[in-house]
């Protein structure tokens, strides 16, 4: 998905059987507007903040794991923020790597960073799970 507008999320539900509500749209477009991960908490105070009908934080919890089974929104575990994800349409498993000072991320794949998970777990005797995203702590140009 190129860009983050009512029309696109729509078809990108239609074609996954799901339903685009109100505060589904809300929360992604508002998502959207930031270039770094968020908290959910930041993501409420901003949605909140011009409306009358306040959405709690449960849901938006629920909304944003919504949008991560999806595959349209990150989570970065080890700081607990979300982020969207710059490549949605990307079959390799996304890597995040995340600037542990700025908090900056630089989405890539696994395959362009010559990764192979598959093979690698394999040789443990395990199965690799590919529904999820991989978080890599880095130190961006700027912050060292
Ligand atoms: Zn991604
Ligand atoms: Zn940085």
């Amino acid at each position: 998905m190129r860009r983050i507008n009512t029309e696109n999320l729509l078809s990108y539900c239609l074609k996954r059987k799901k339903t685009l509500t109100a505060s589904r749209t809300l929360v992604i477009k508002t998502l959207s507007r930031r270039k770094k991960p968020i908290s959910a908490y930041e993501l409420r105070d901003m949605i909140n903040k011009d409306r009358d009908v306040k959405i709690n934080i449960s849901q938006i919890y629920r909304v944003l794991e919504f949008w991560i089974d999806l595959g349209l929104i990150h989570k970065i575990s080890s700081i607990n923020k979300f982020l969207l994800c710059t490549t949605p349409d990307e079959k390799h498993t996304h890597m995040l790597n995340f600037c542990t000072v700025c908090e900056k991320v630089f989405e890539t794949c696994n395959k362009k960073m010559g990764l192979n998970f598959r093979k690698s777990t394999a040789k443990l005797n395990l199965a690799f799970n590919d529904t999820r995203s991989i978080e890599i702590p880095v130190i961006c140009p700027k912050c060292s």
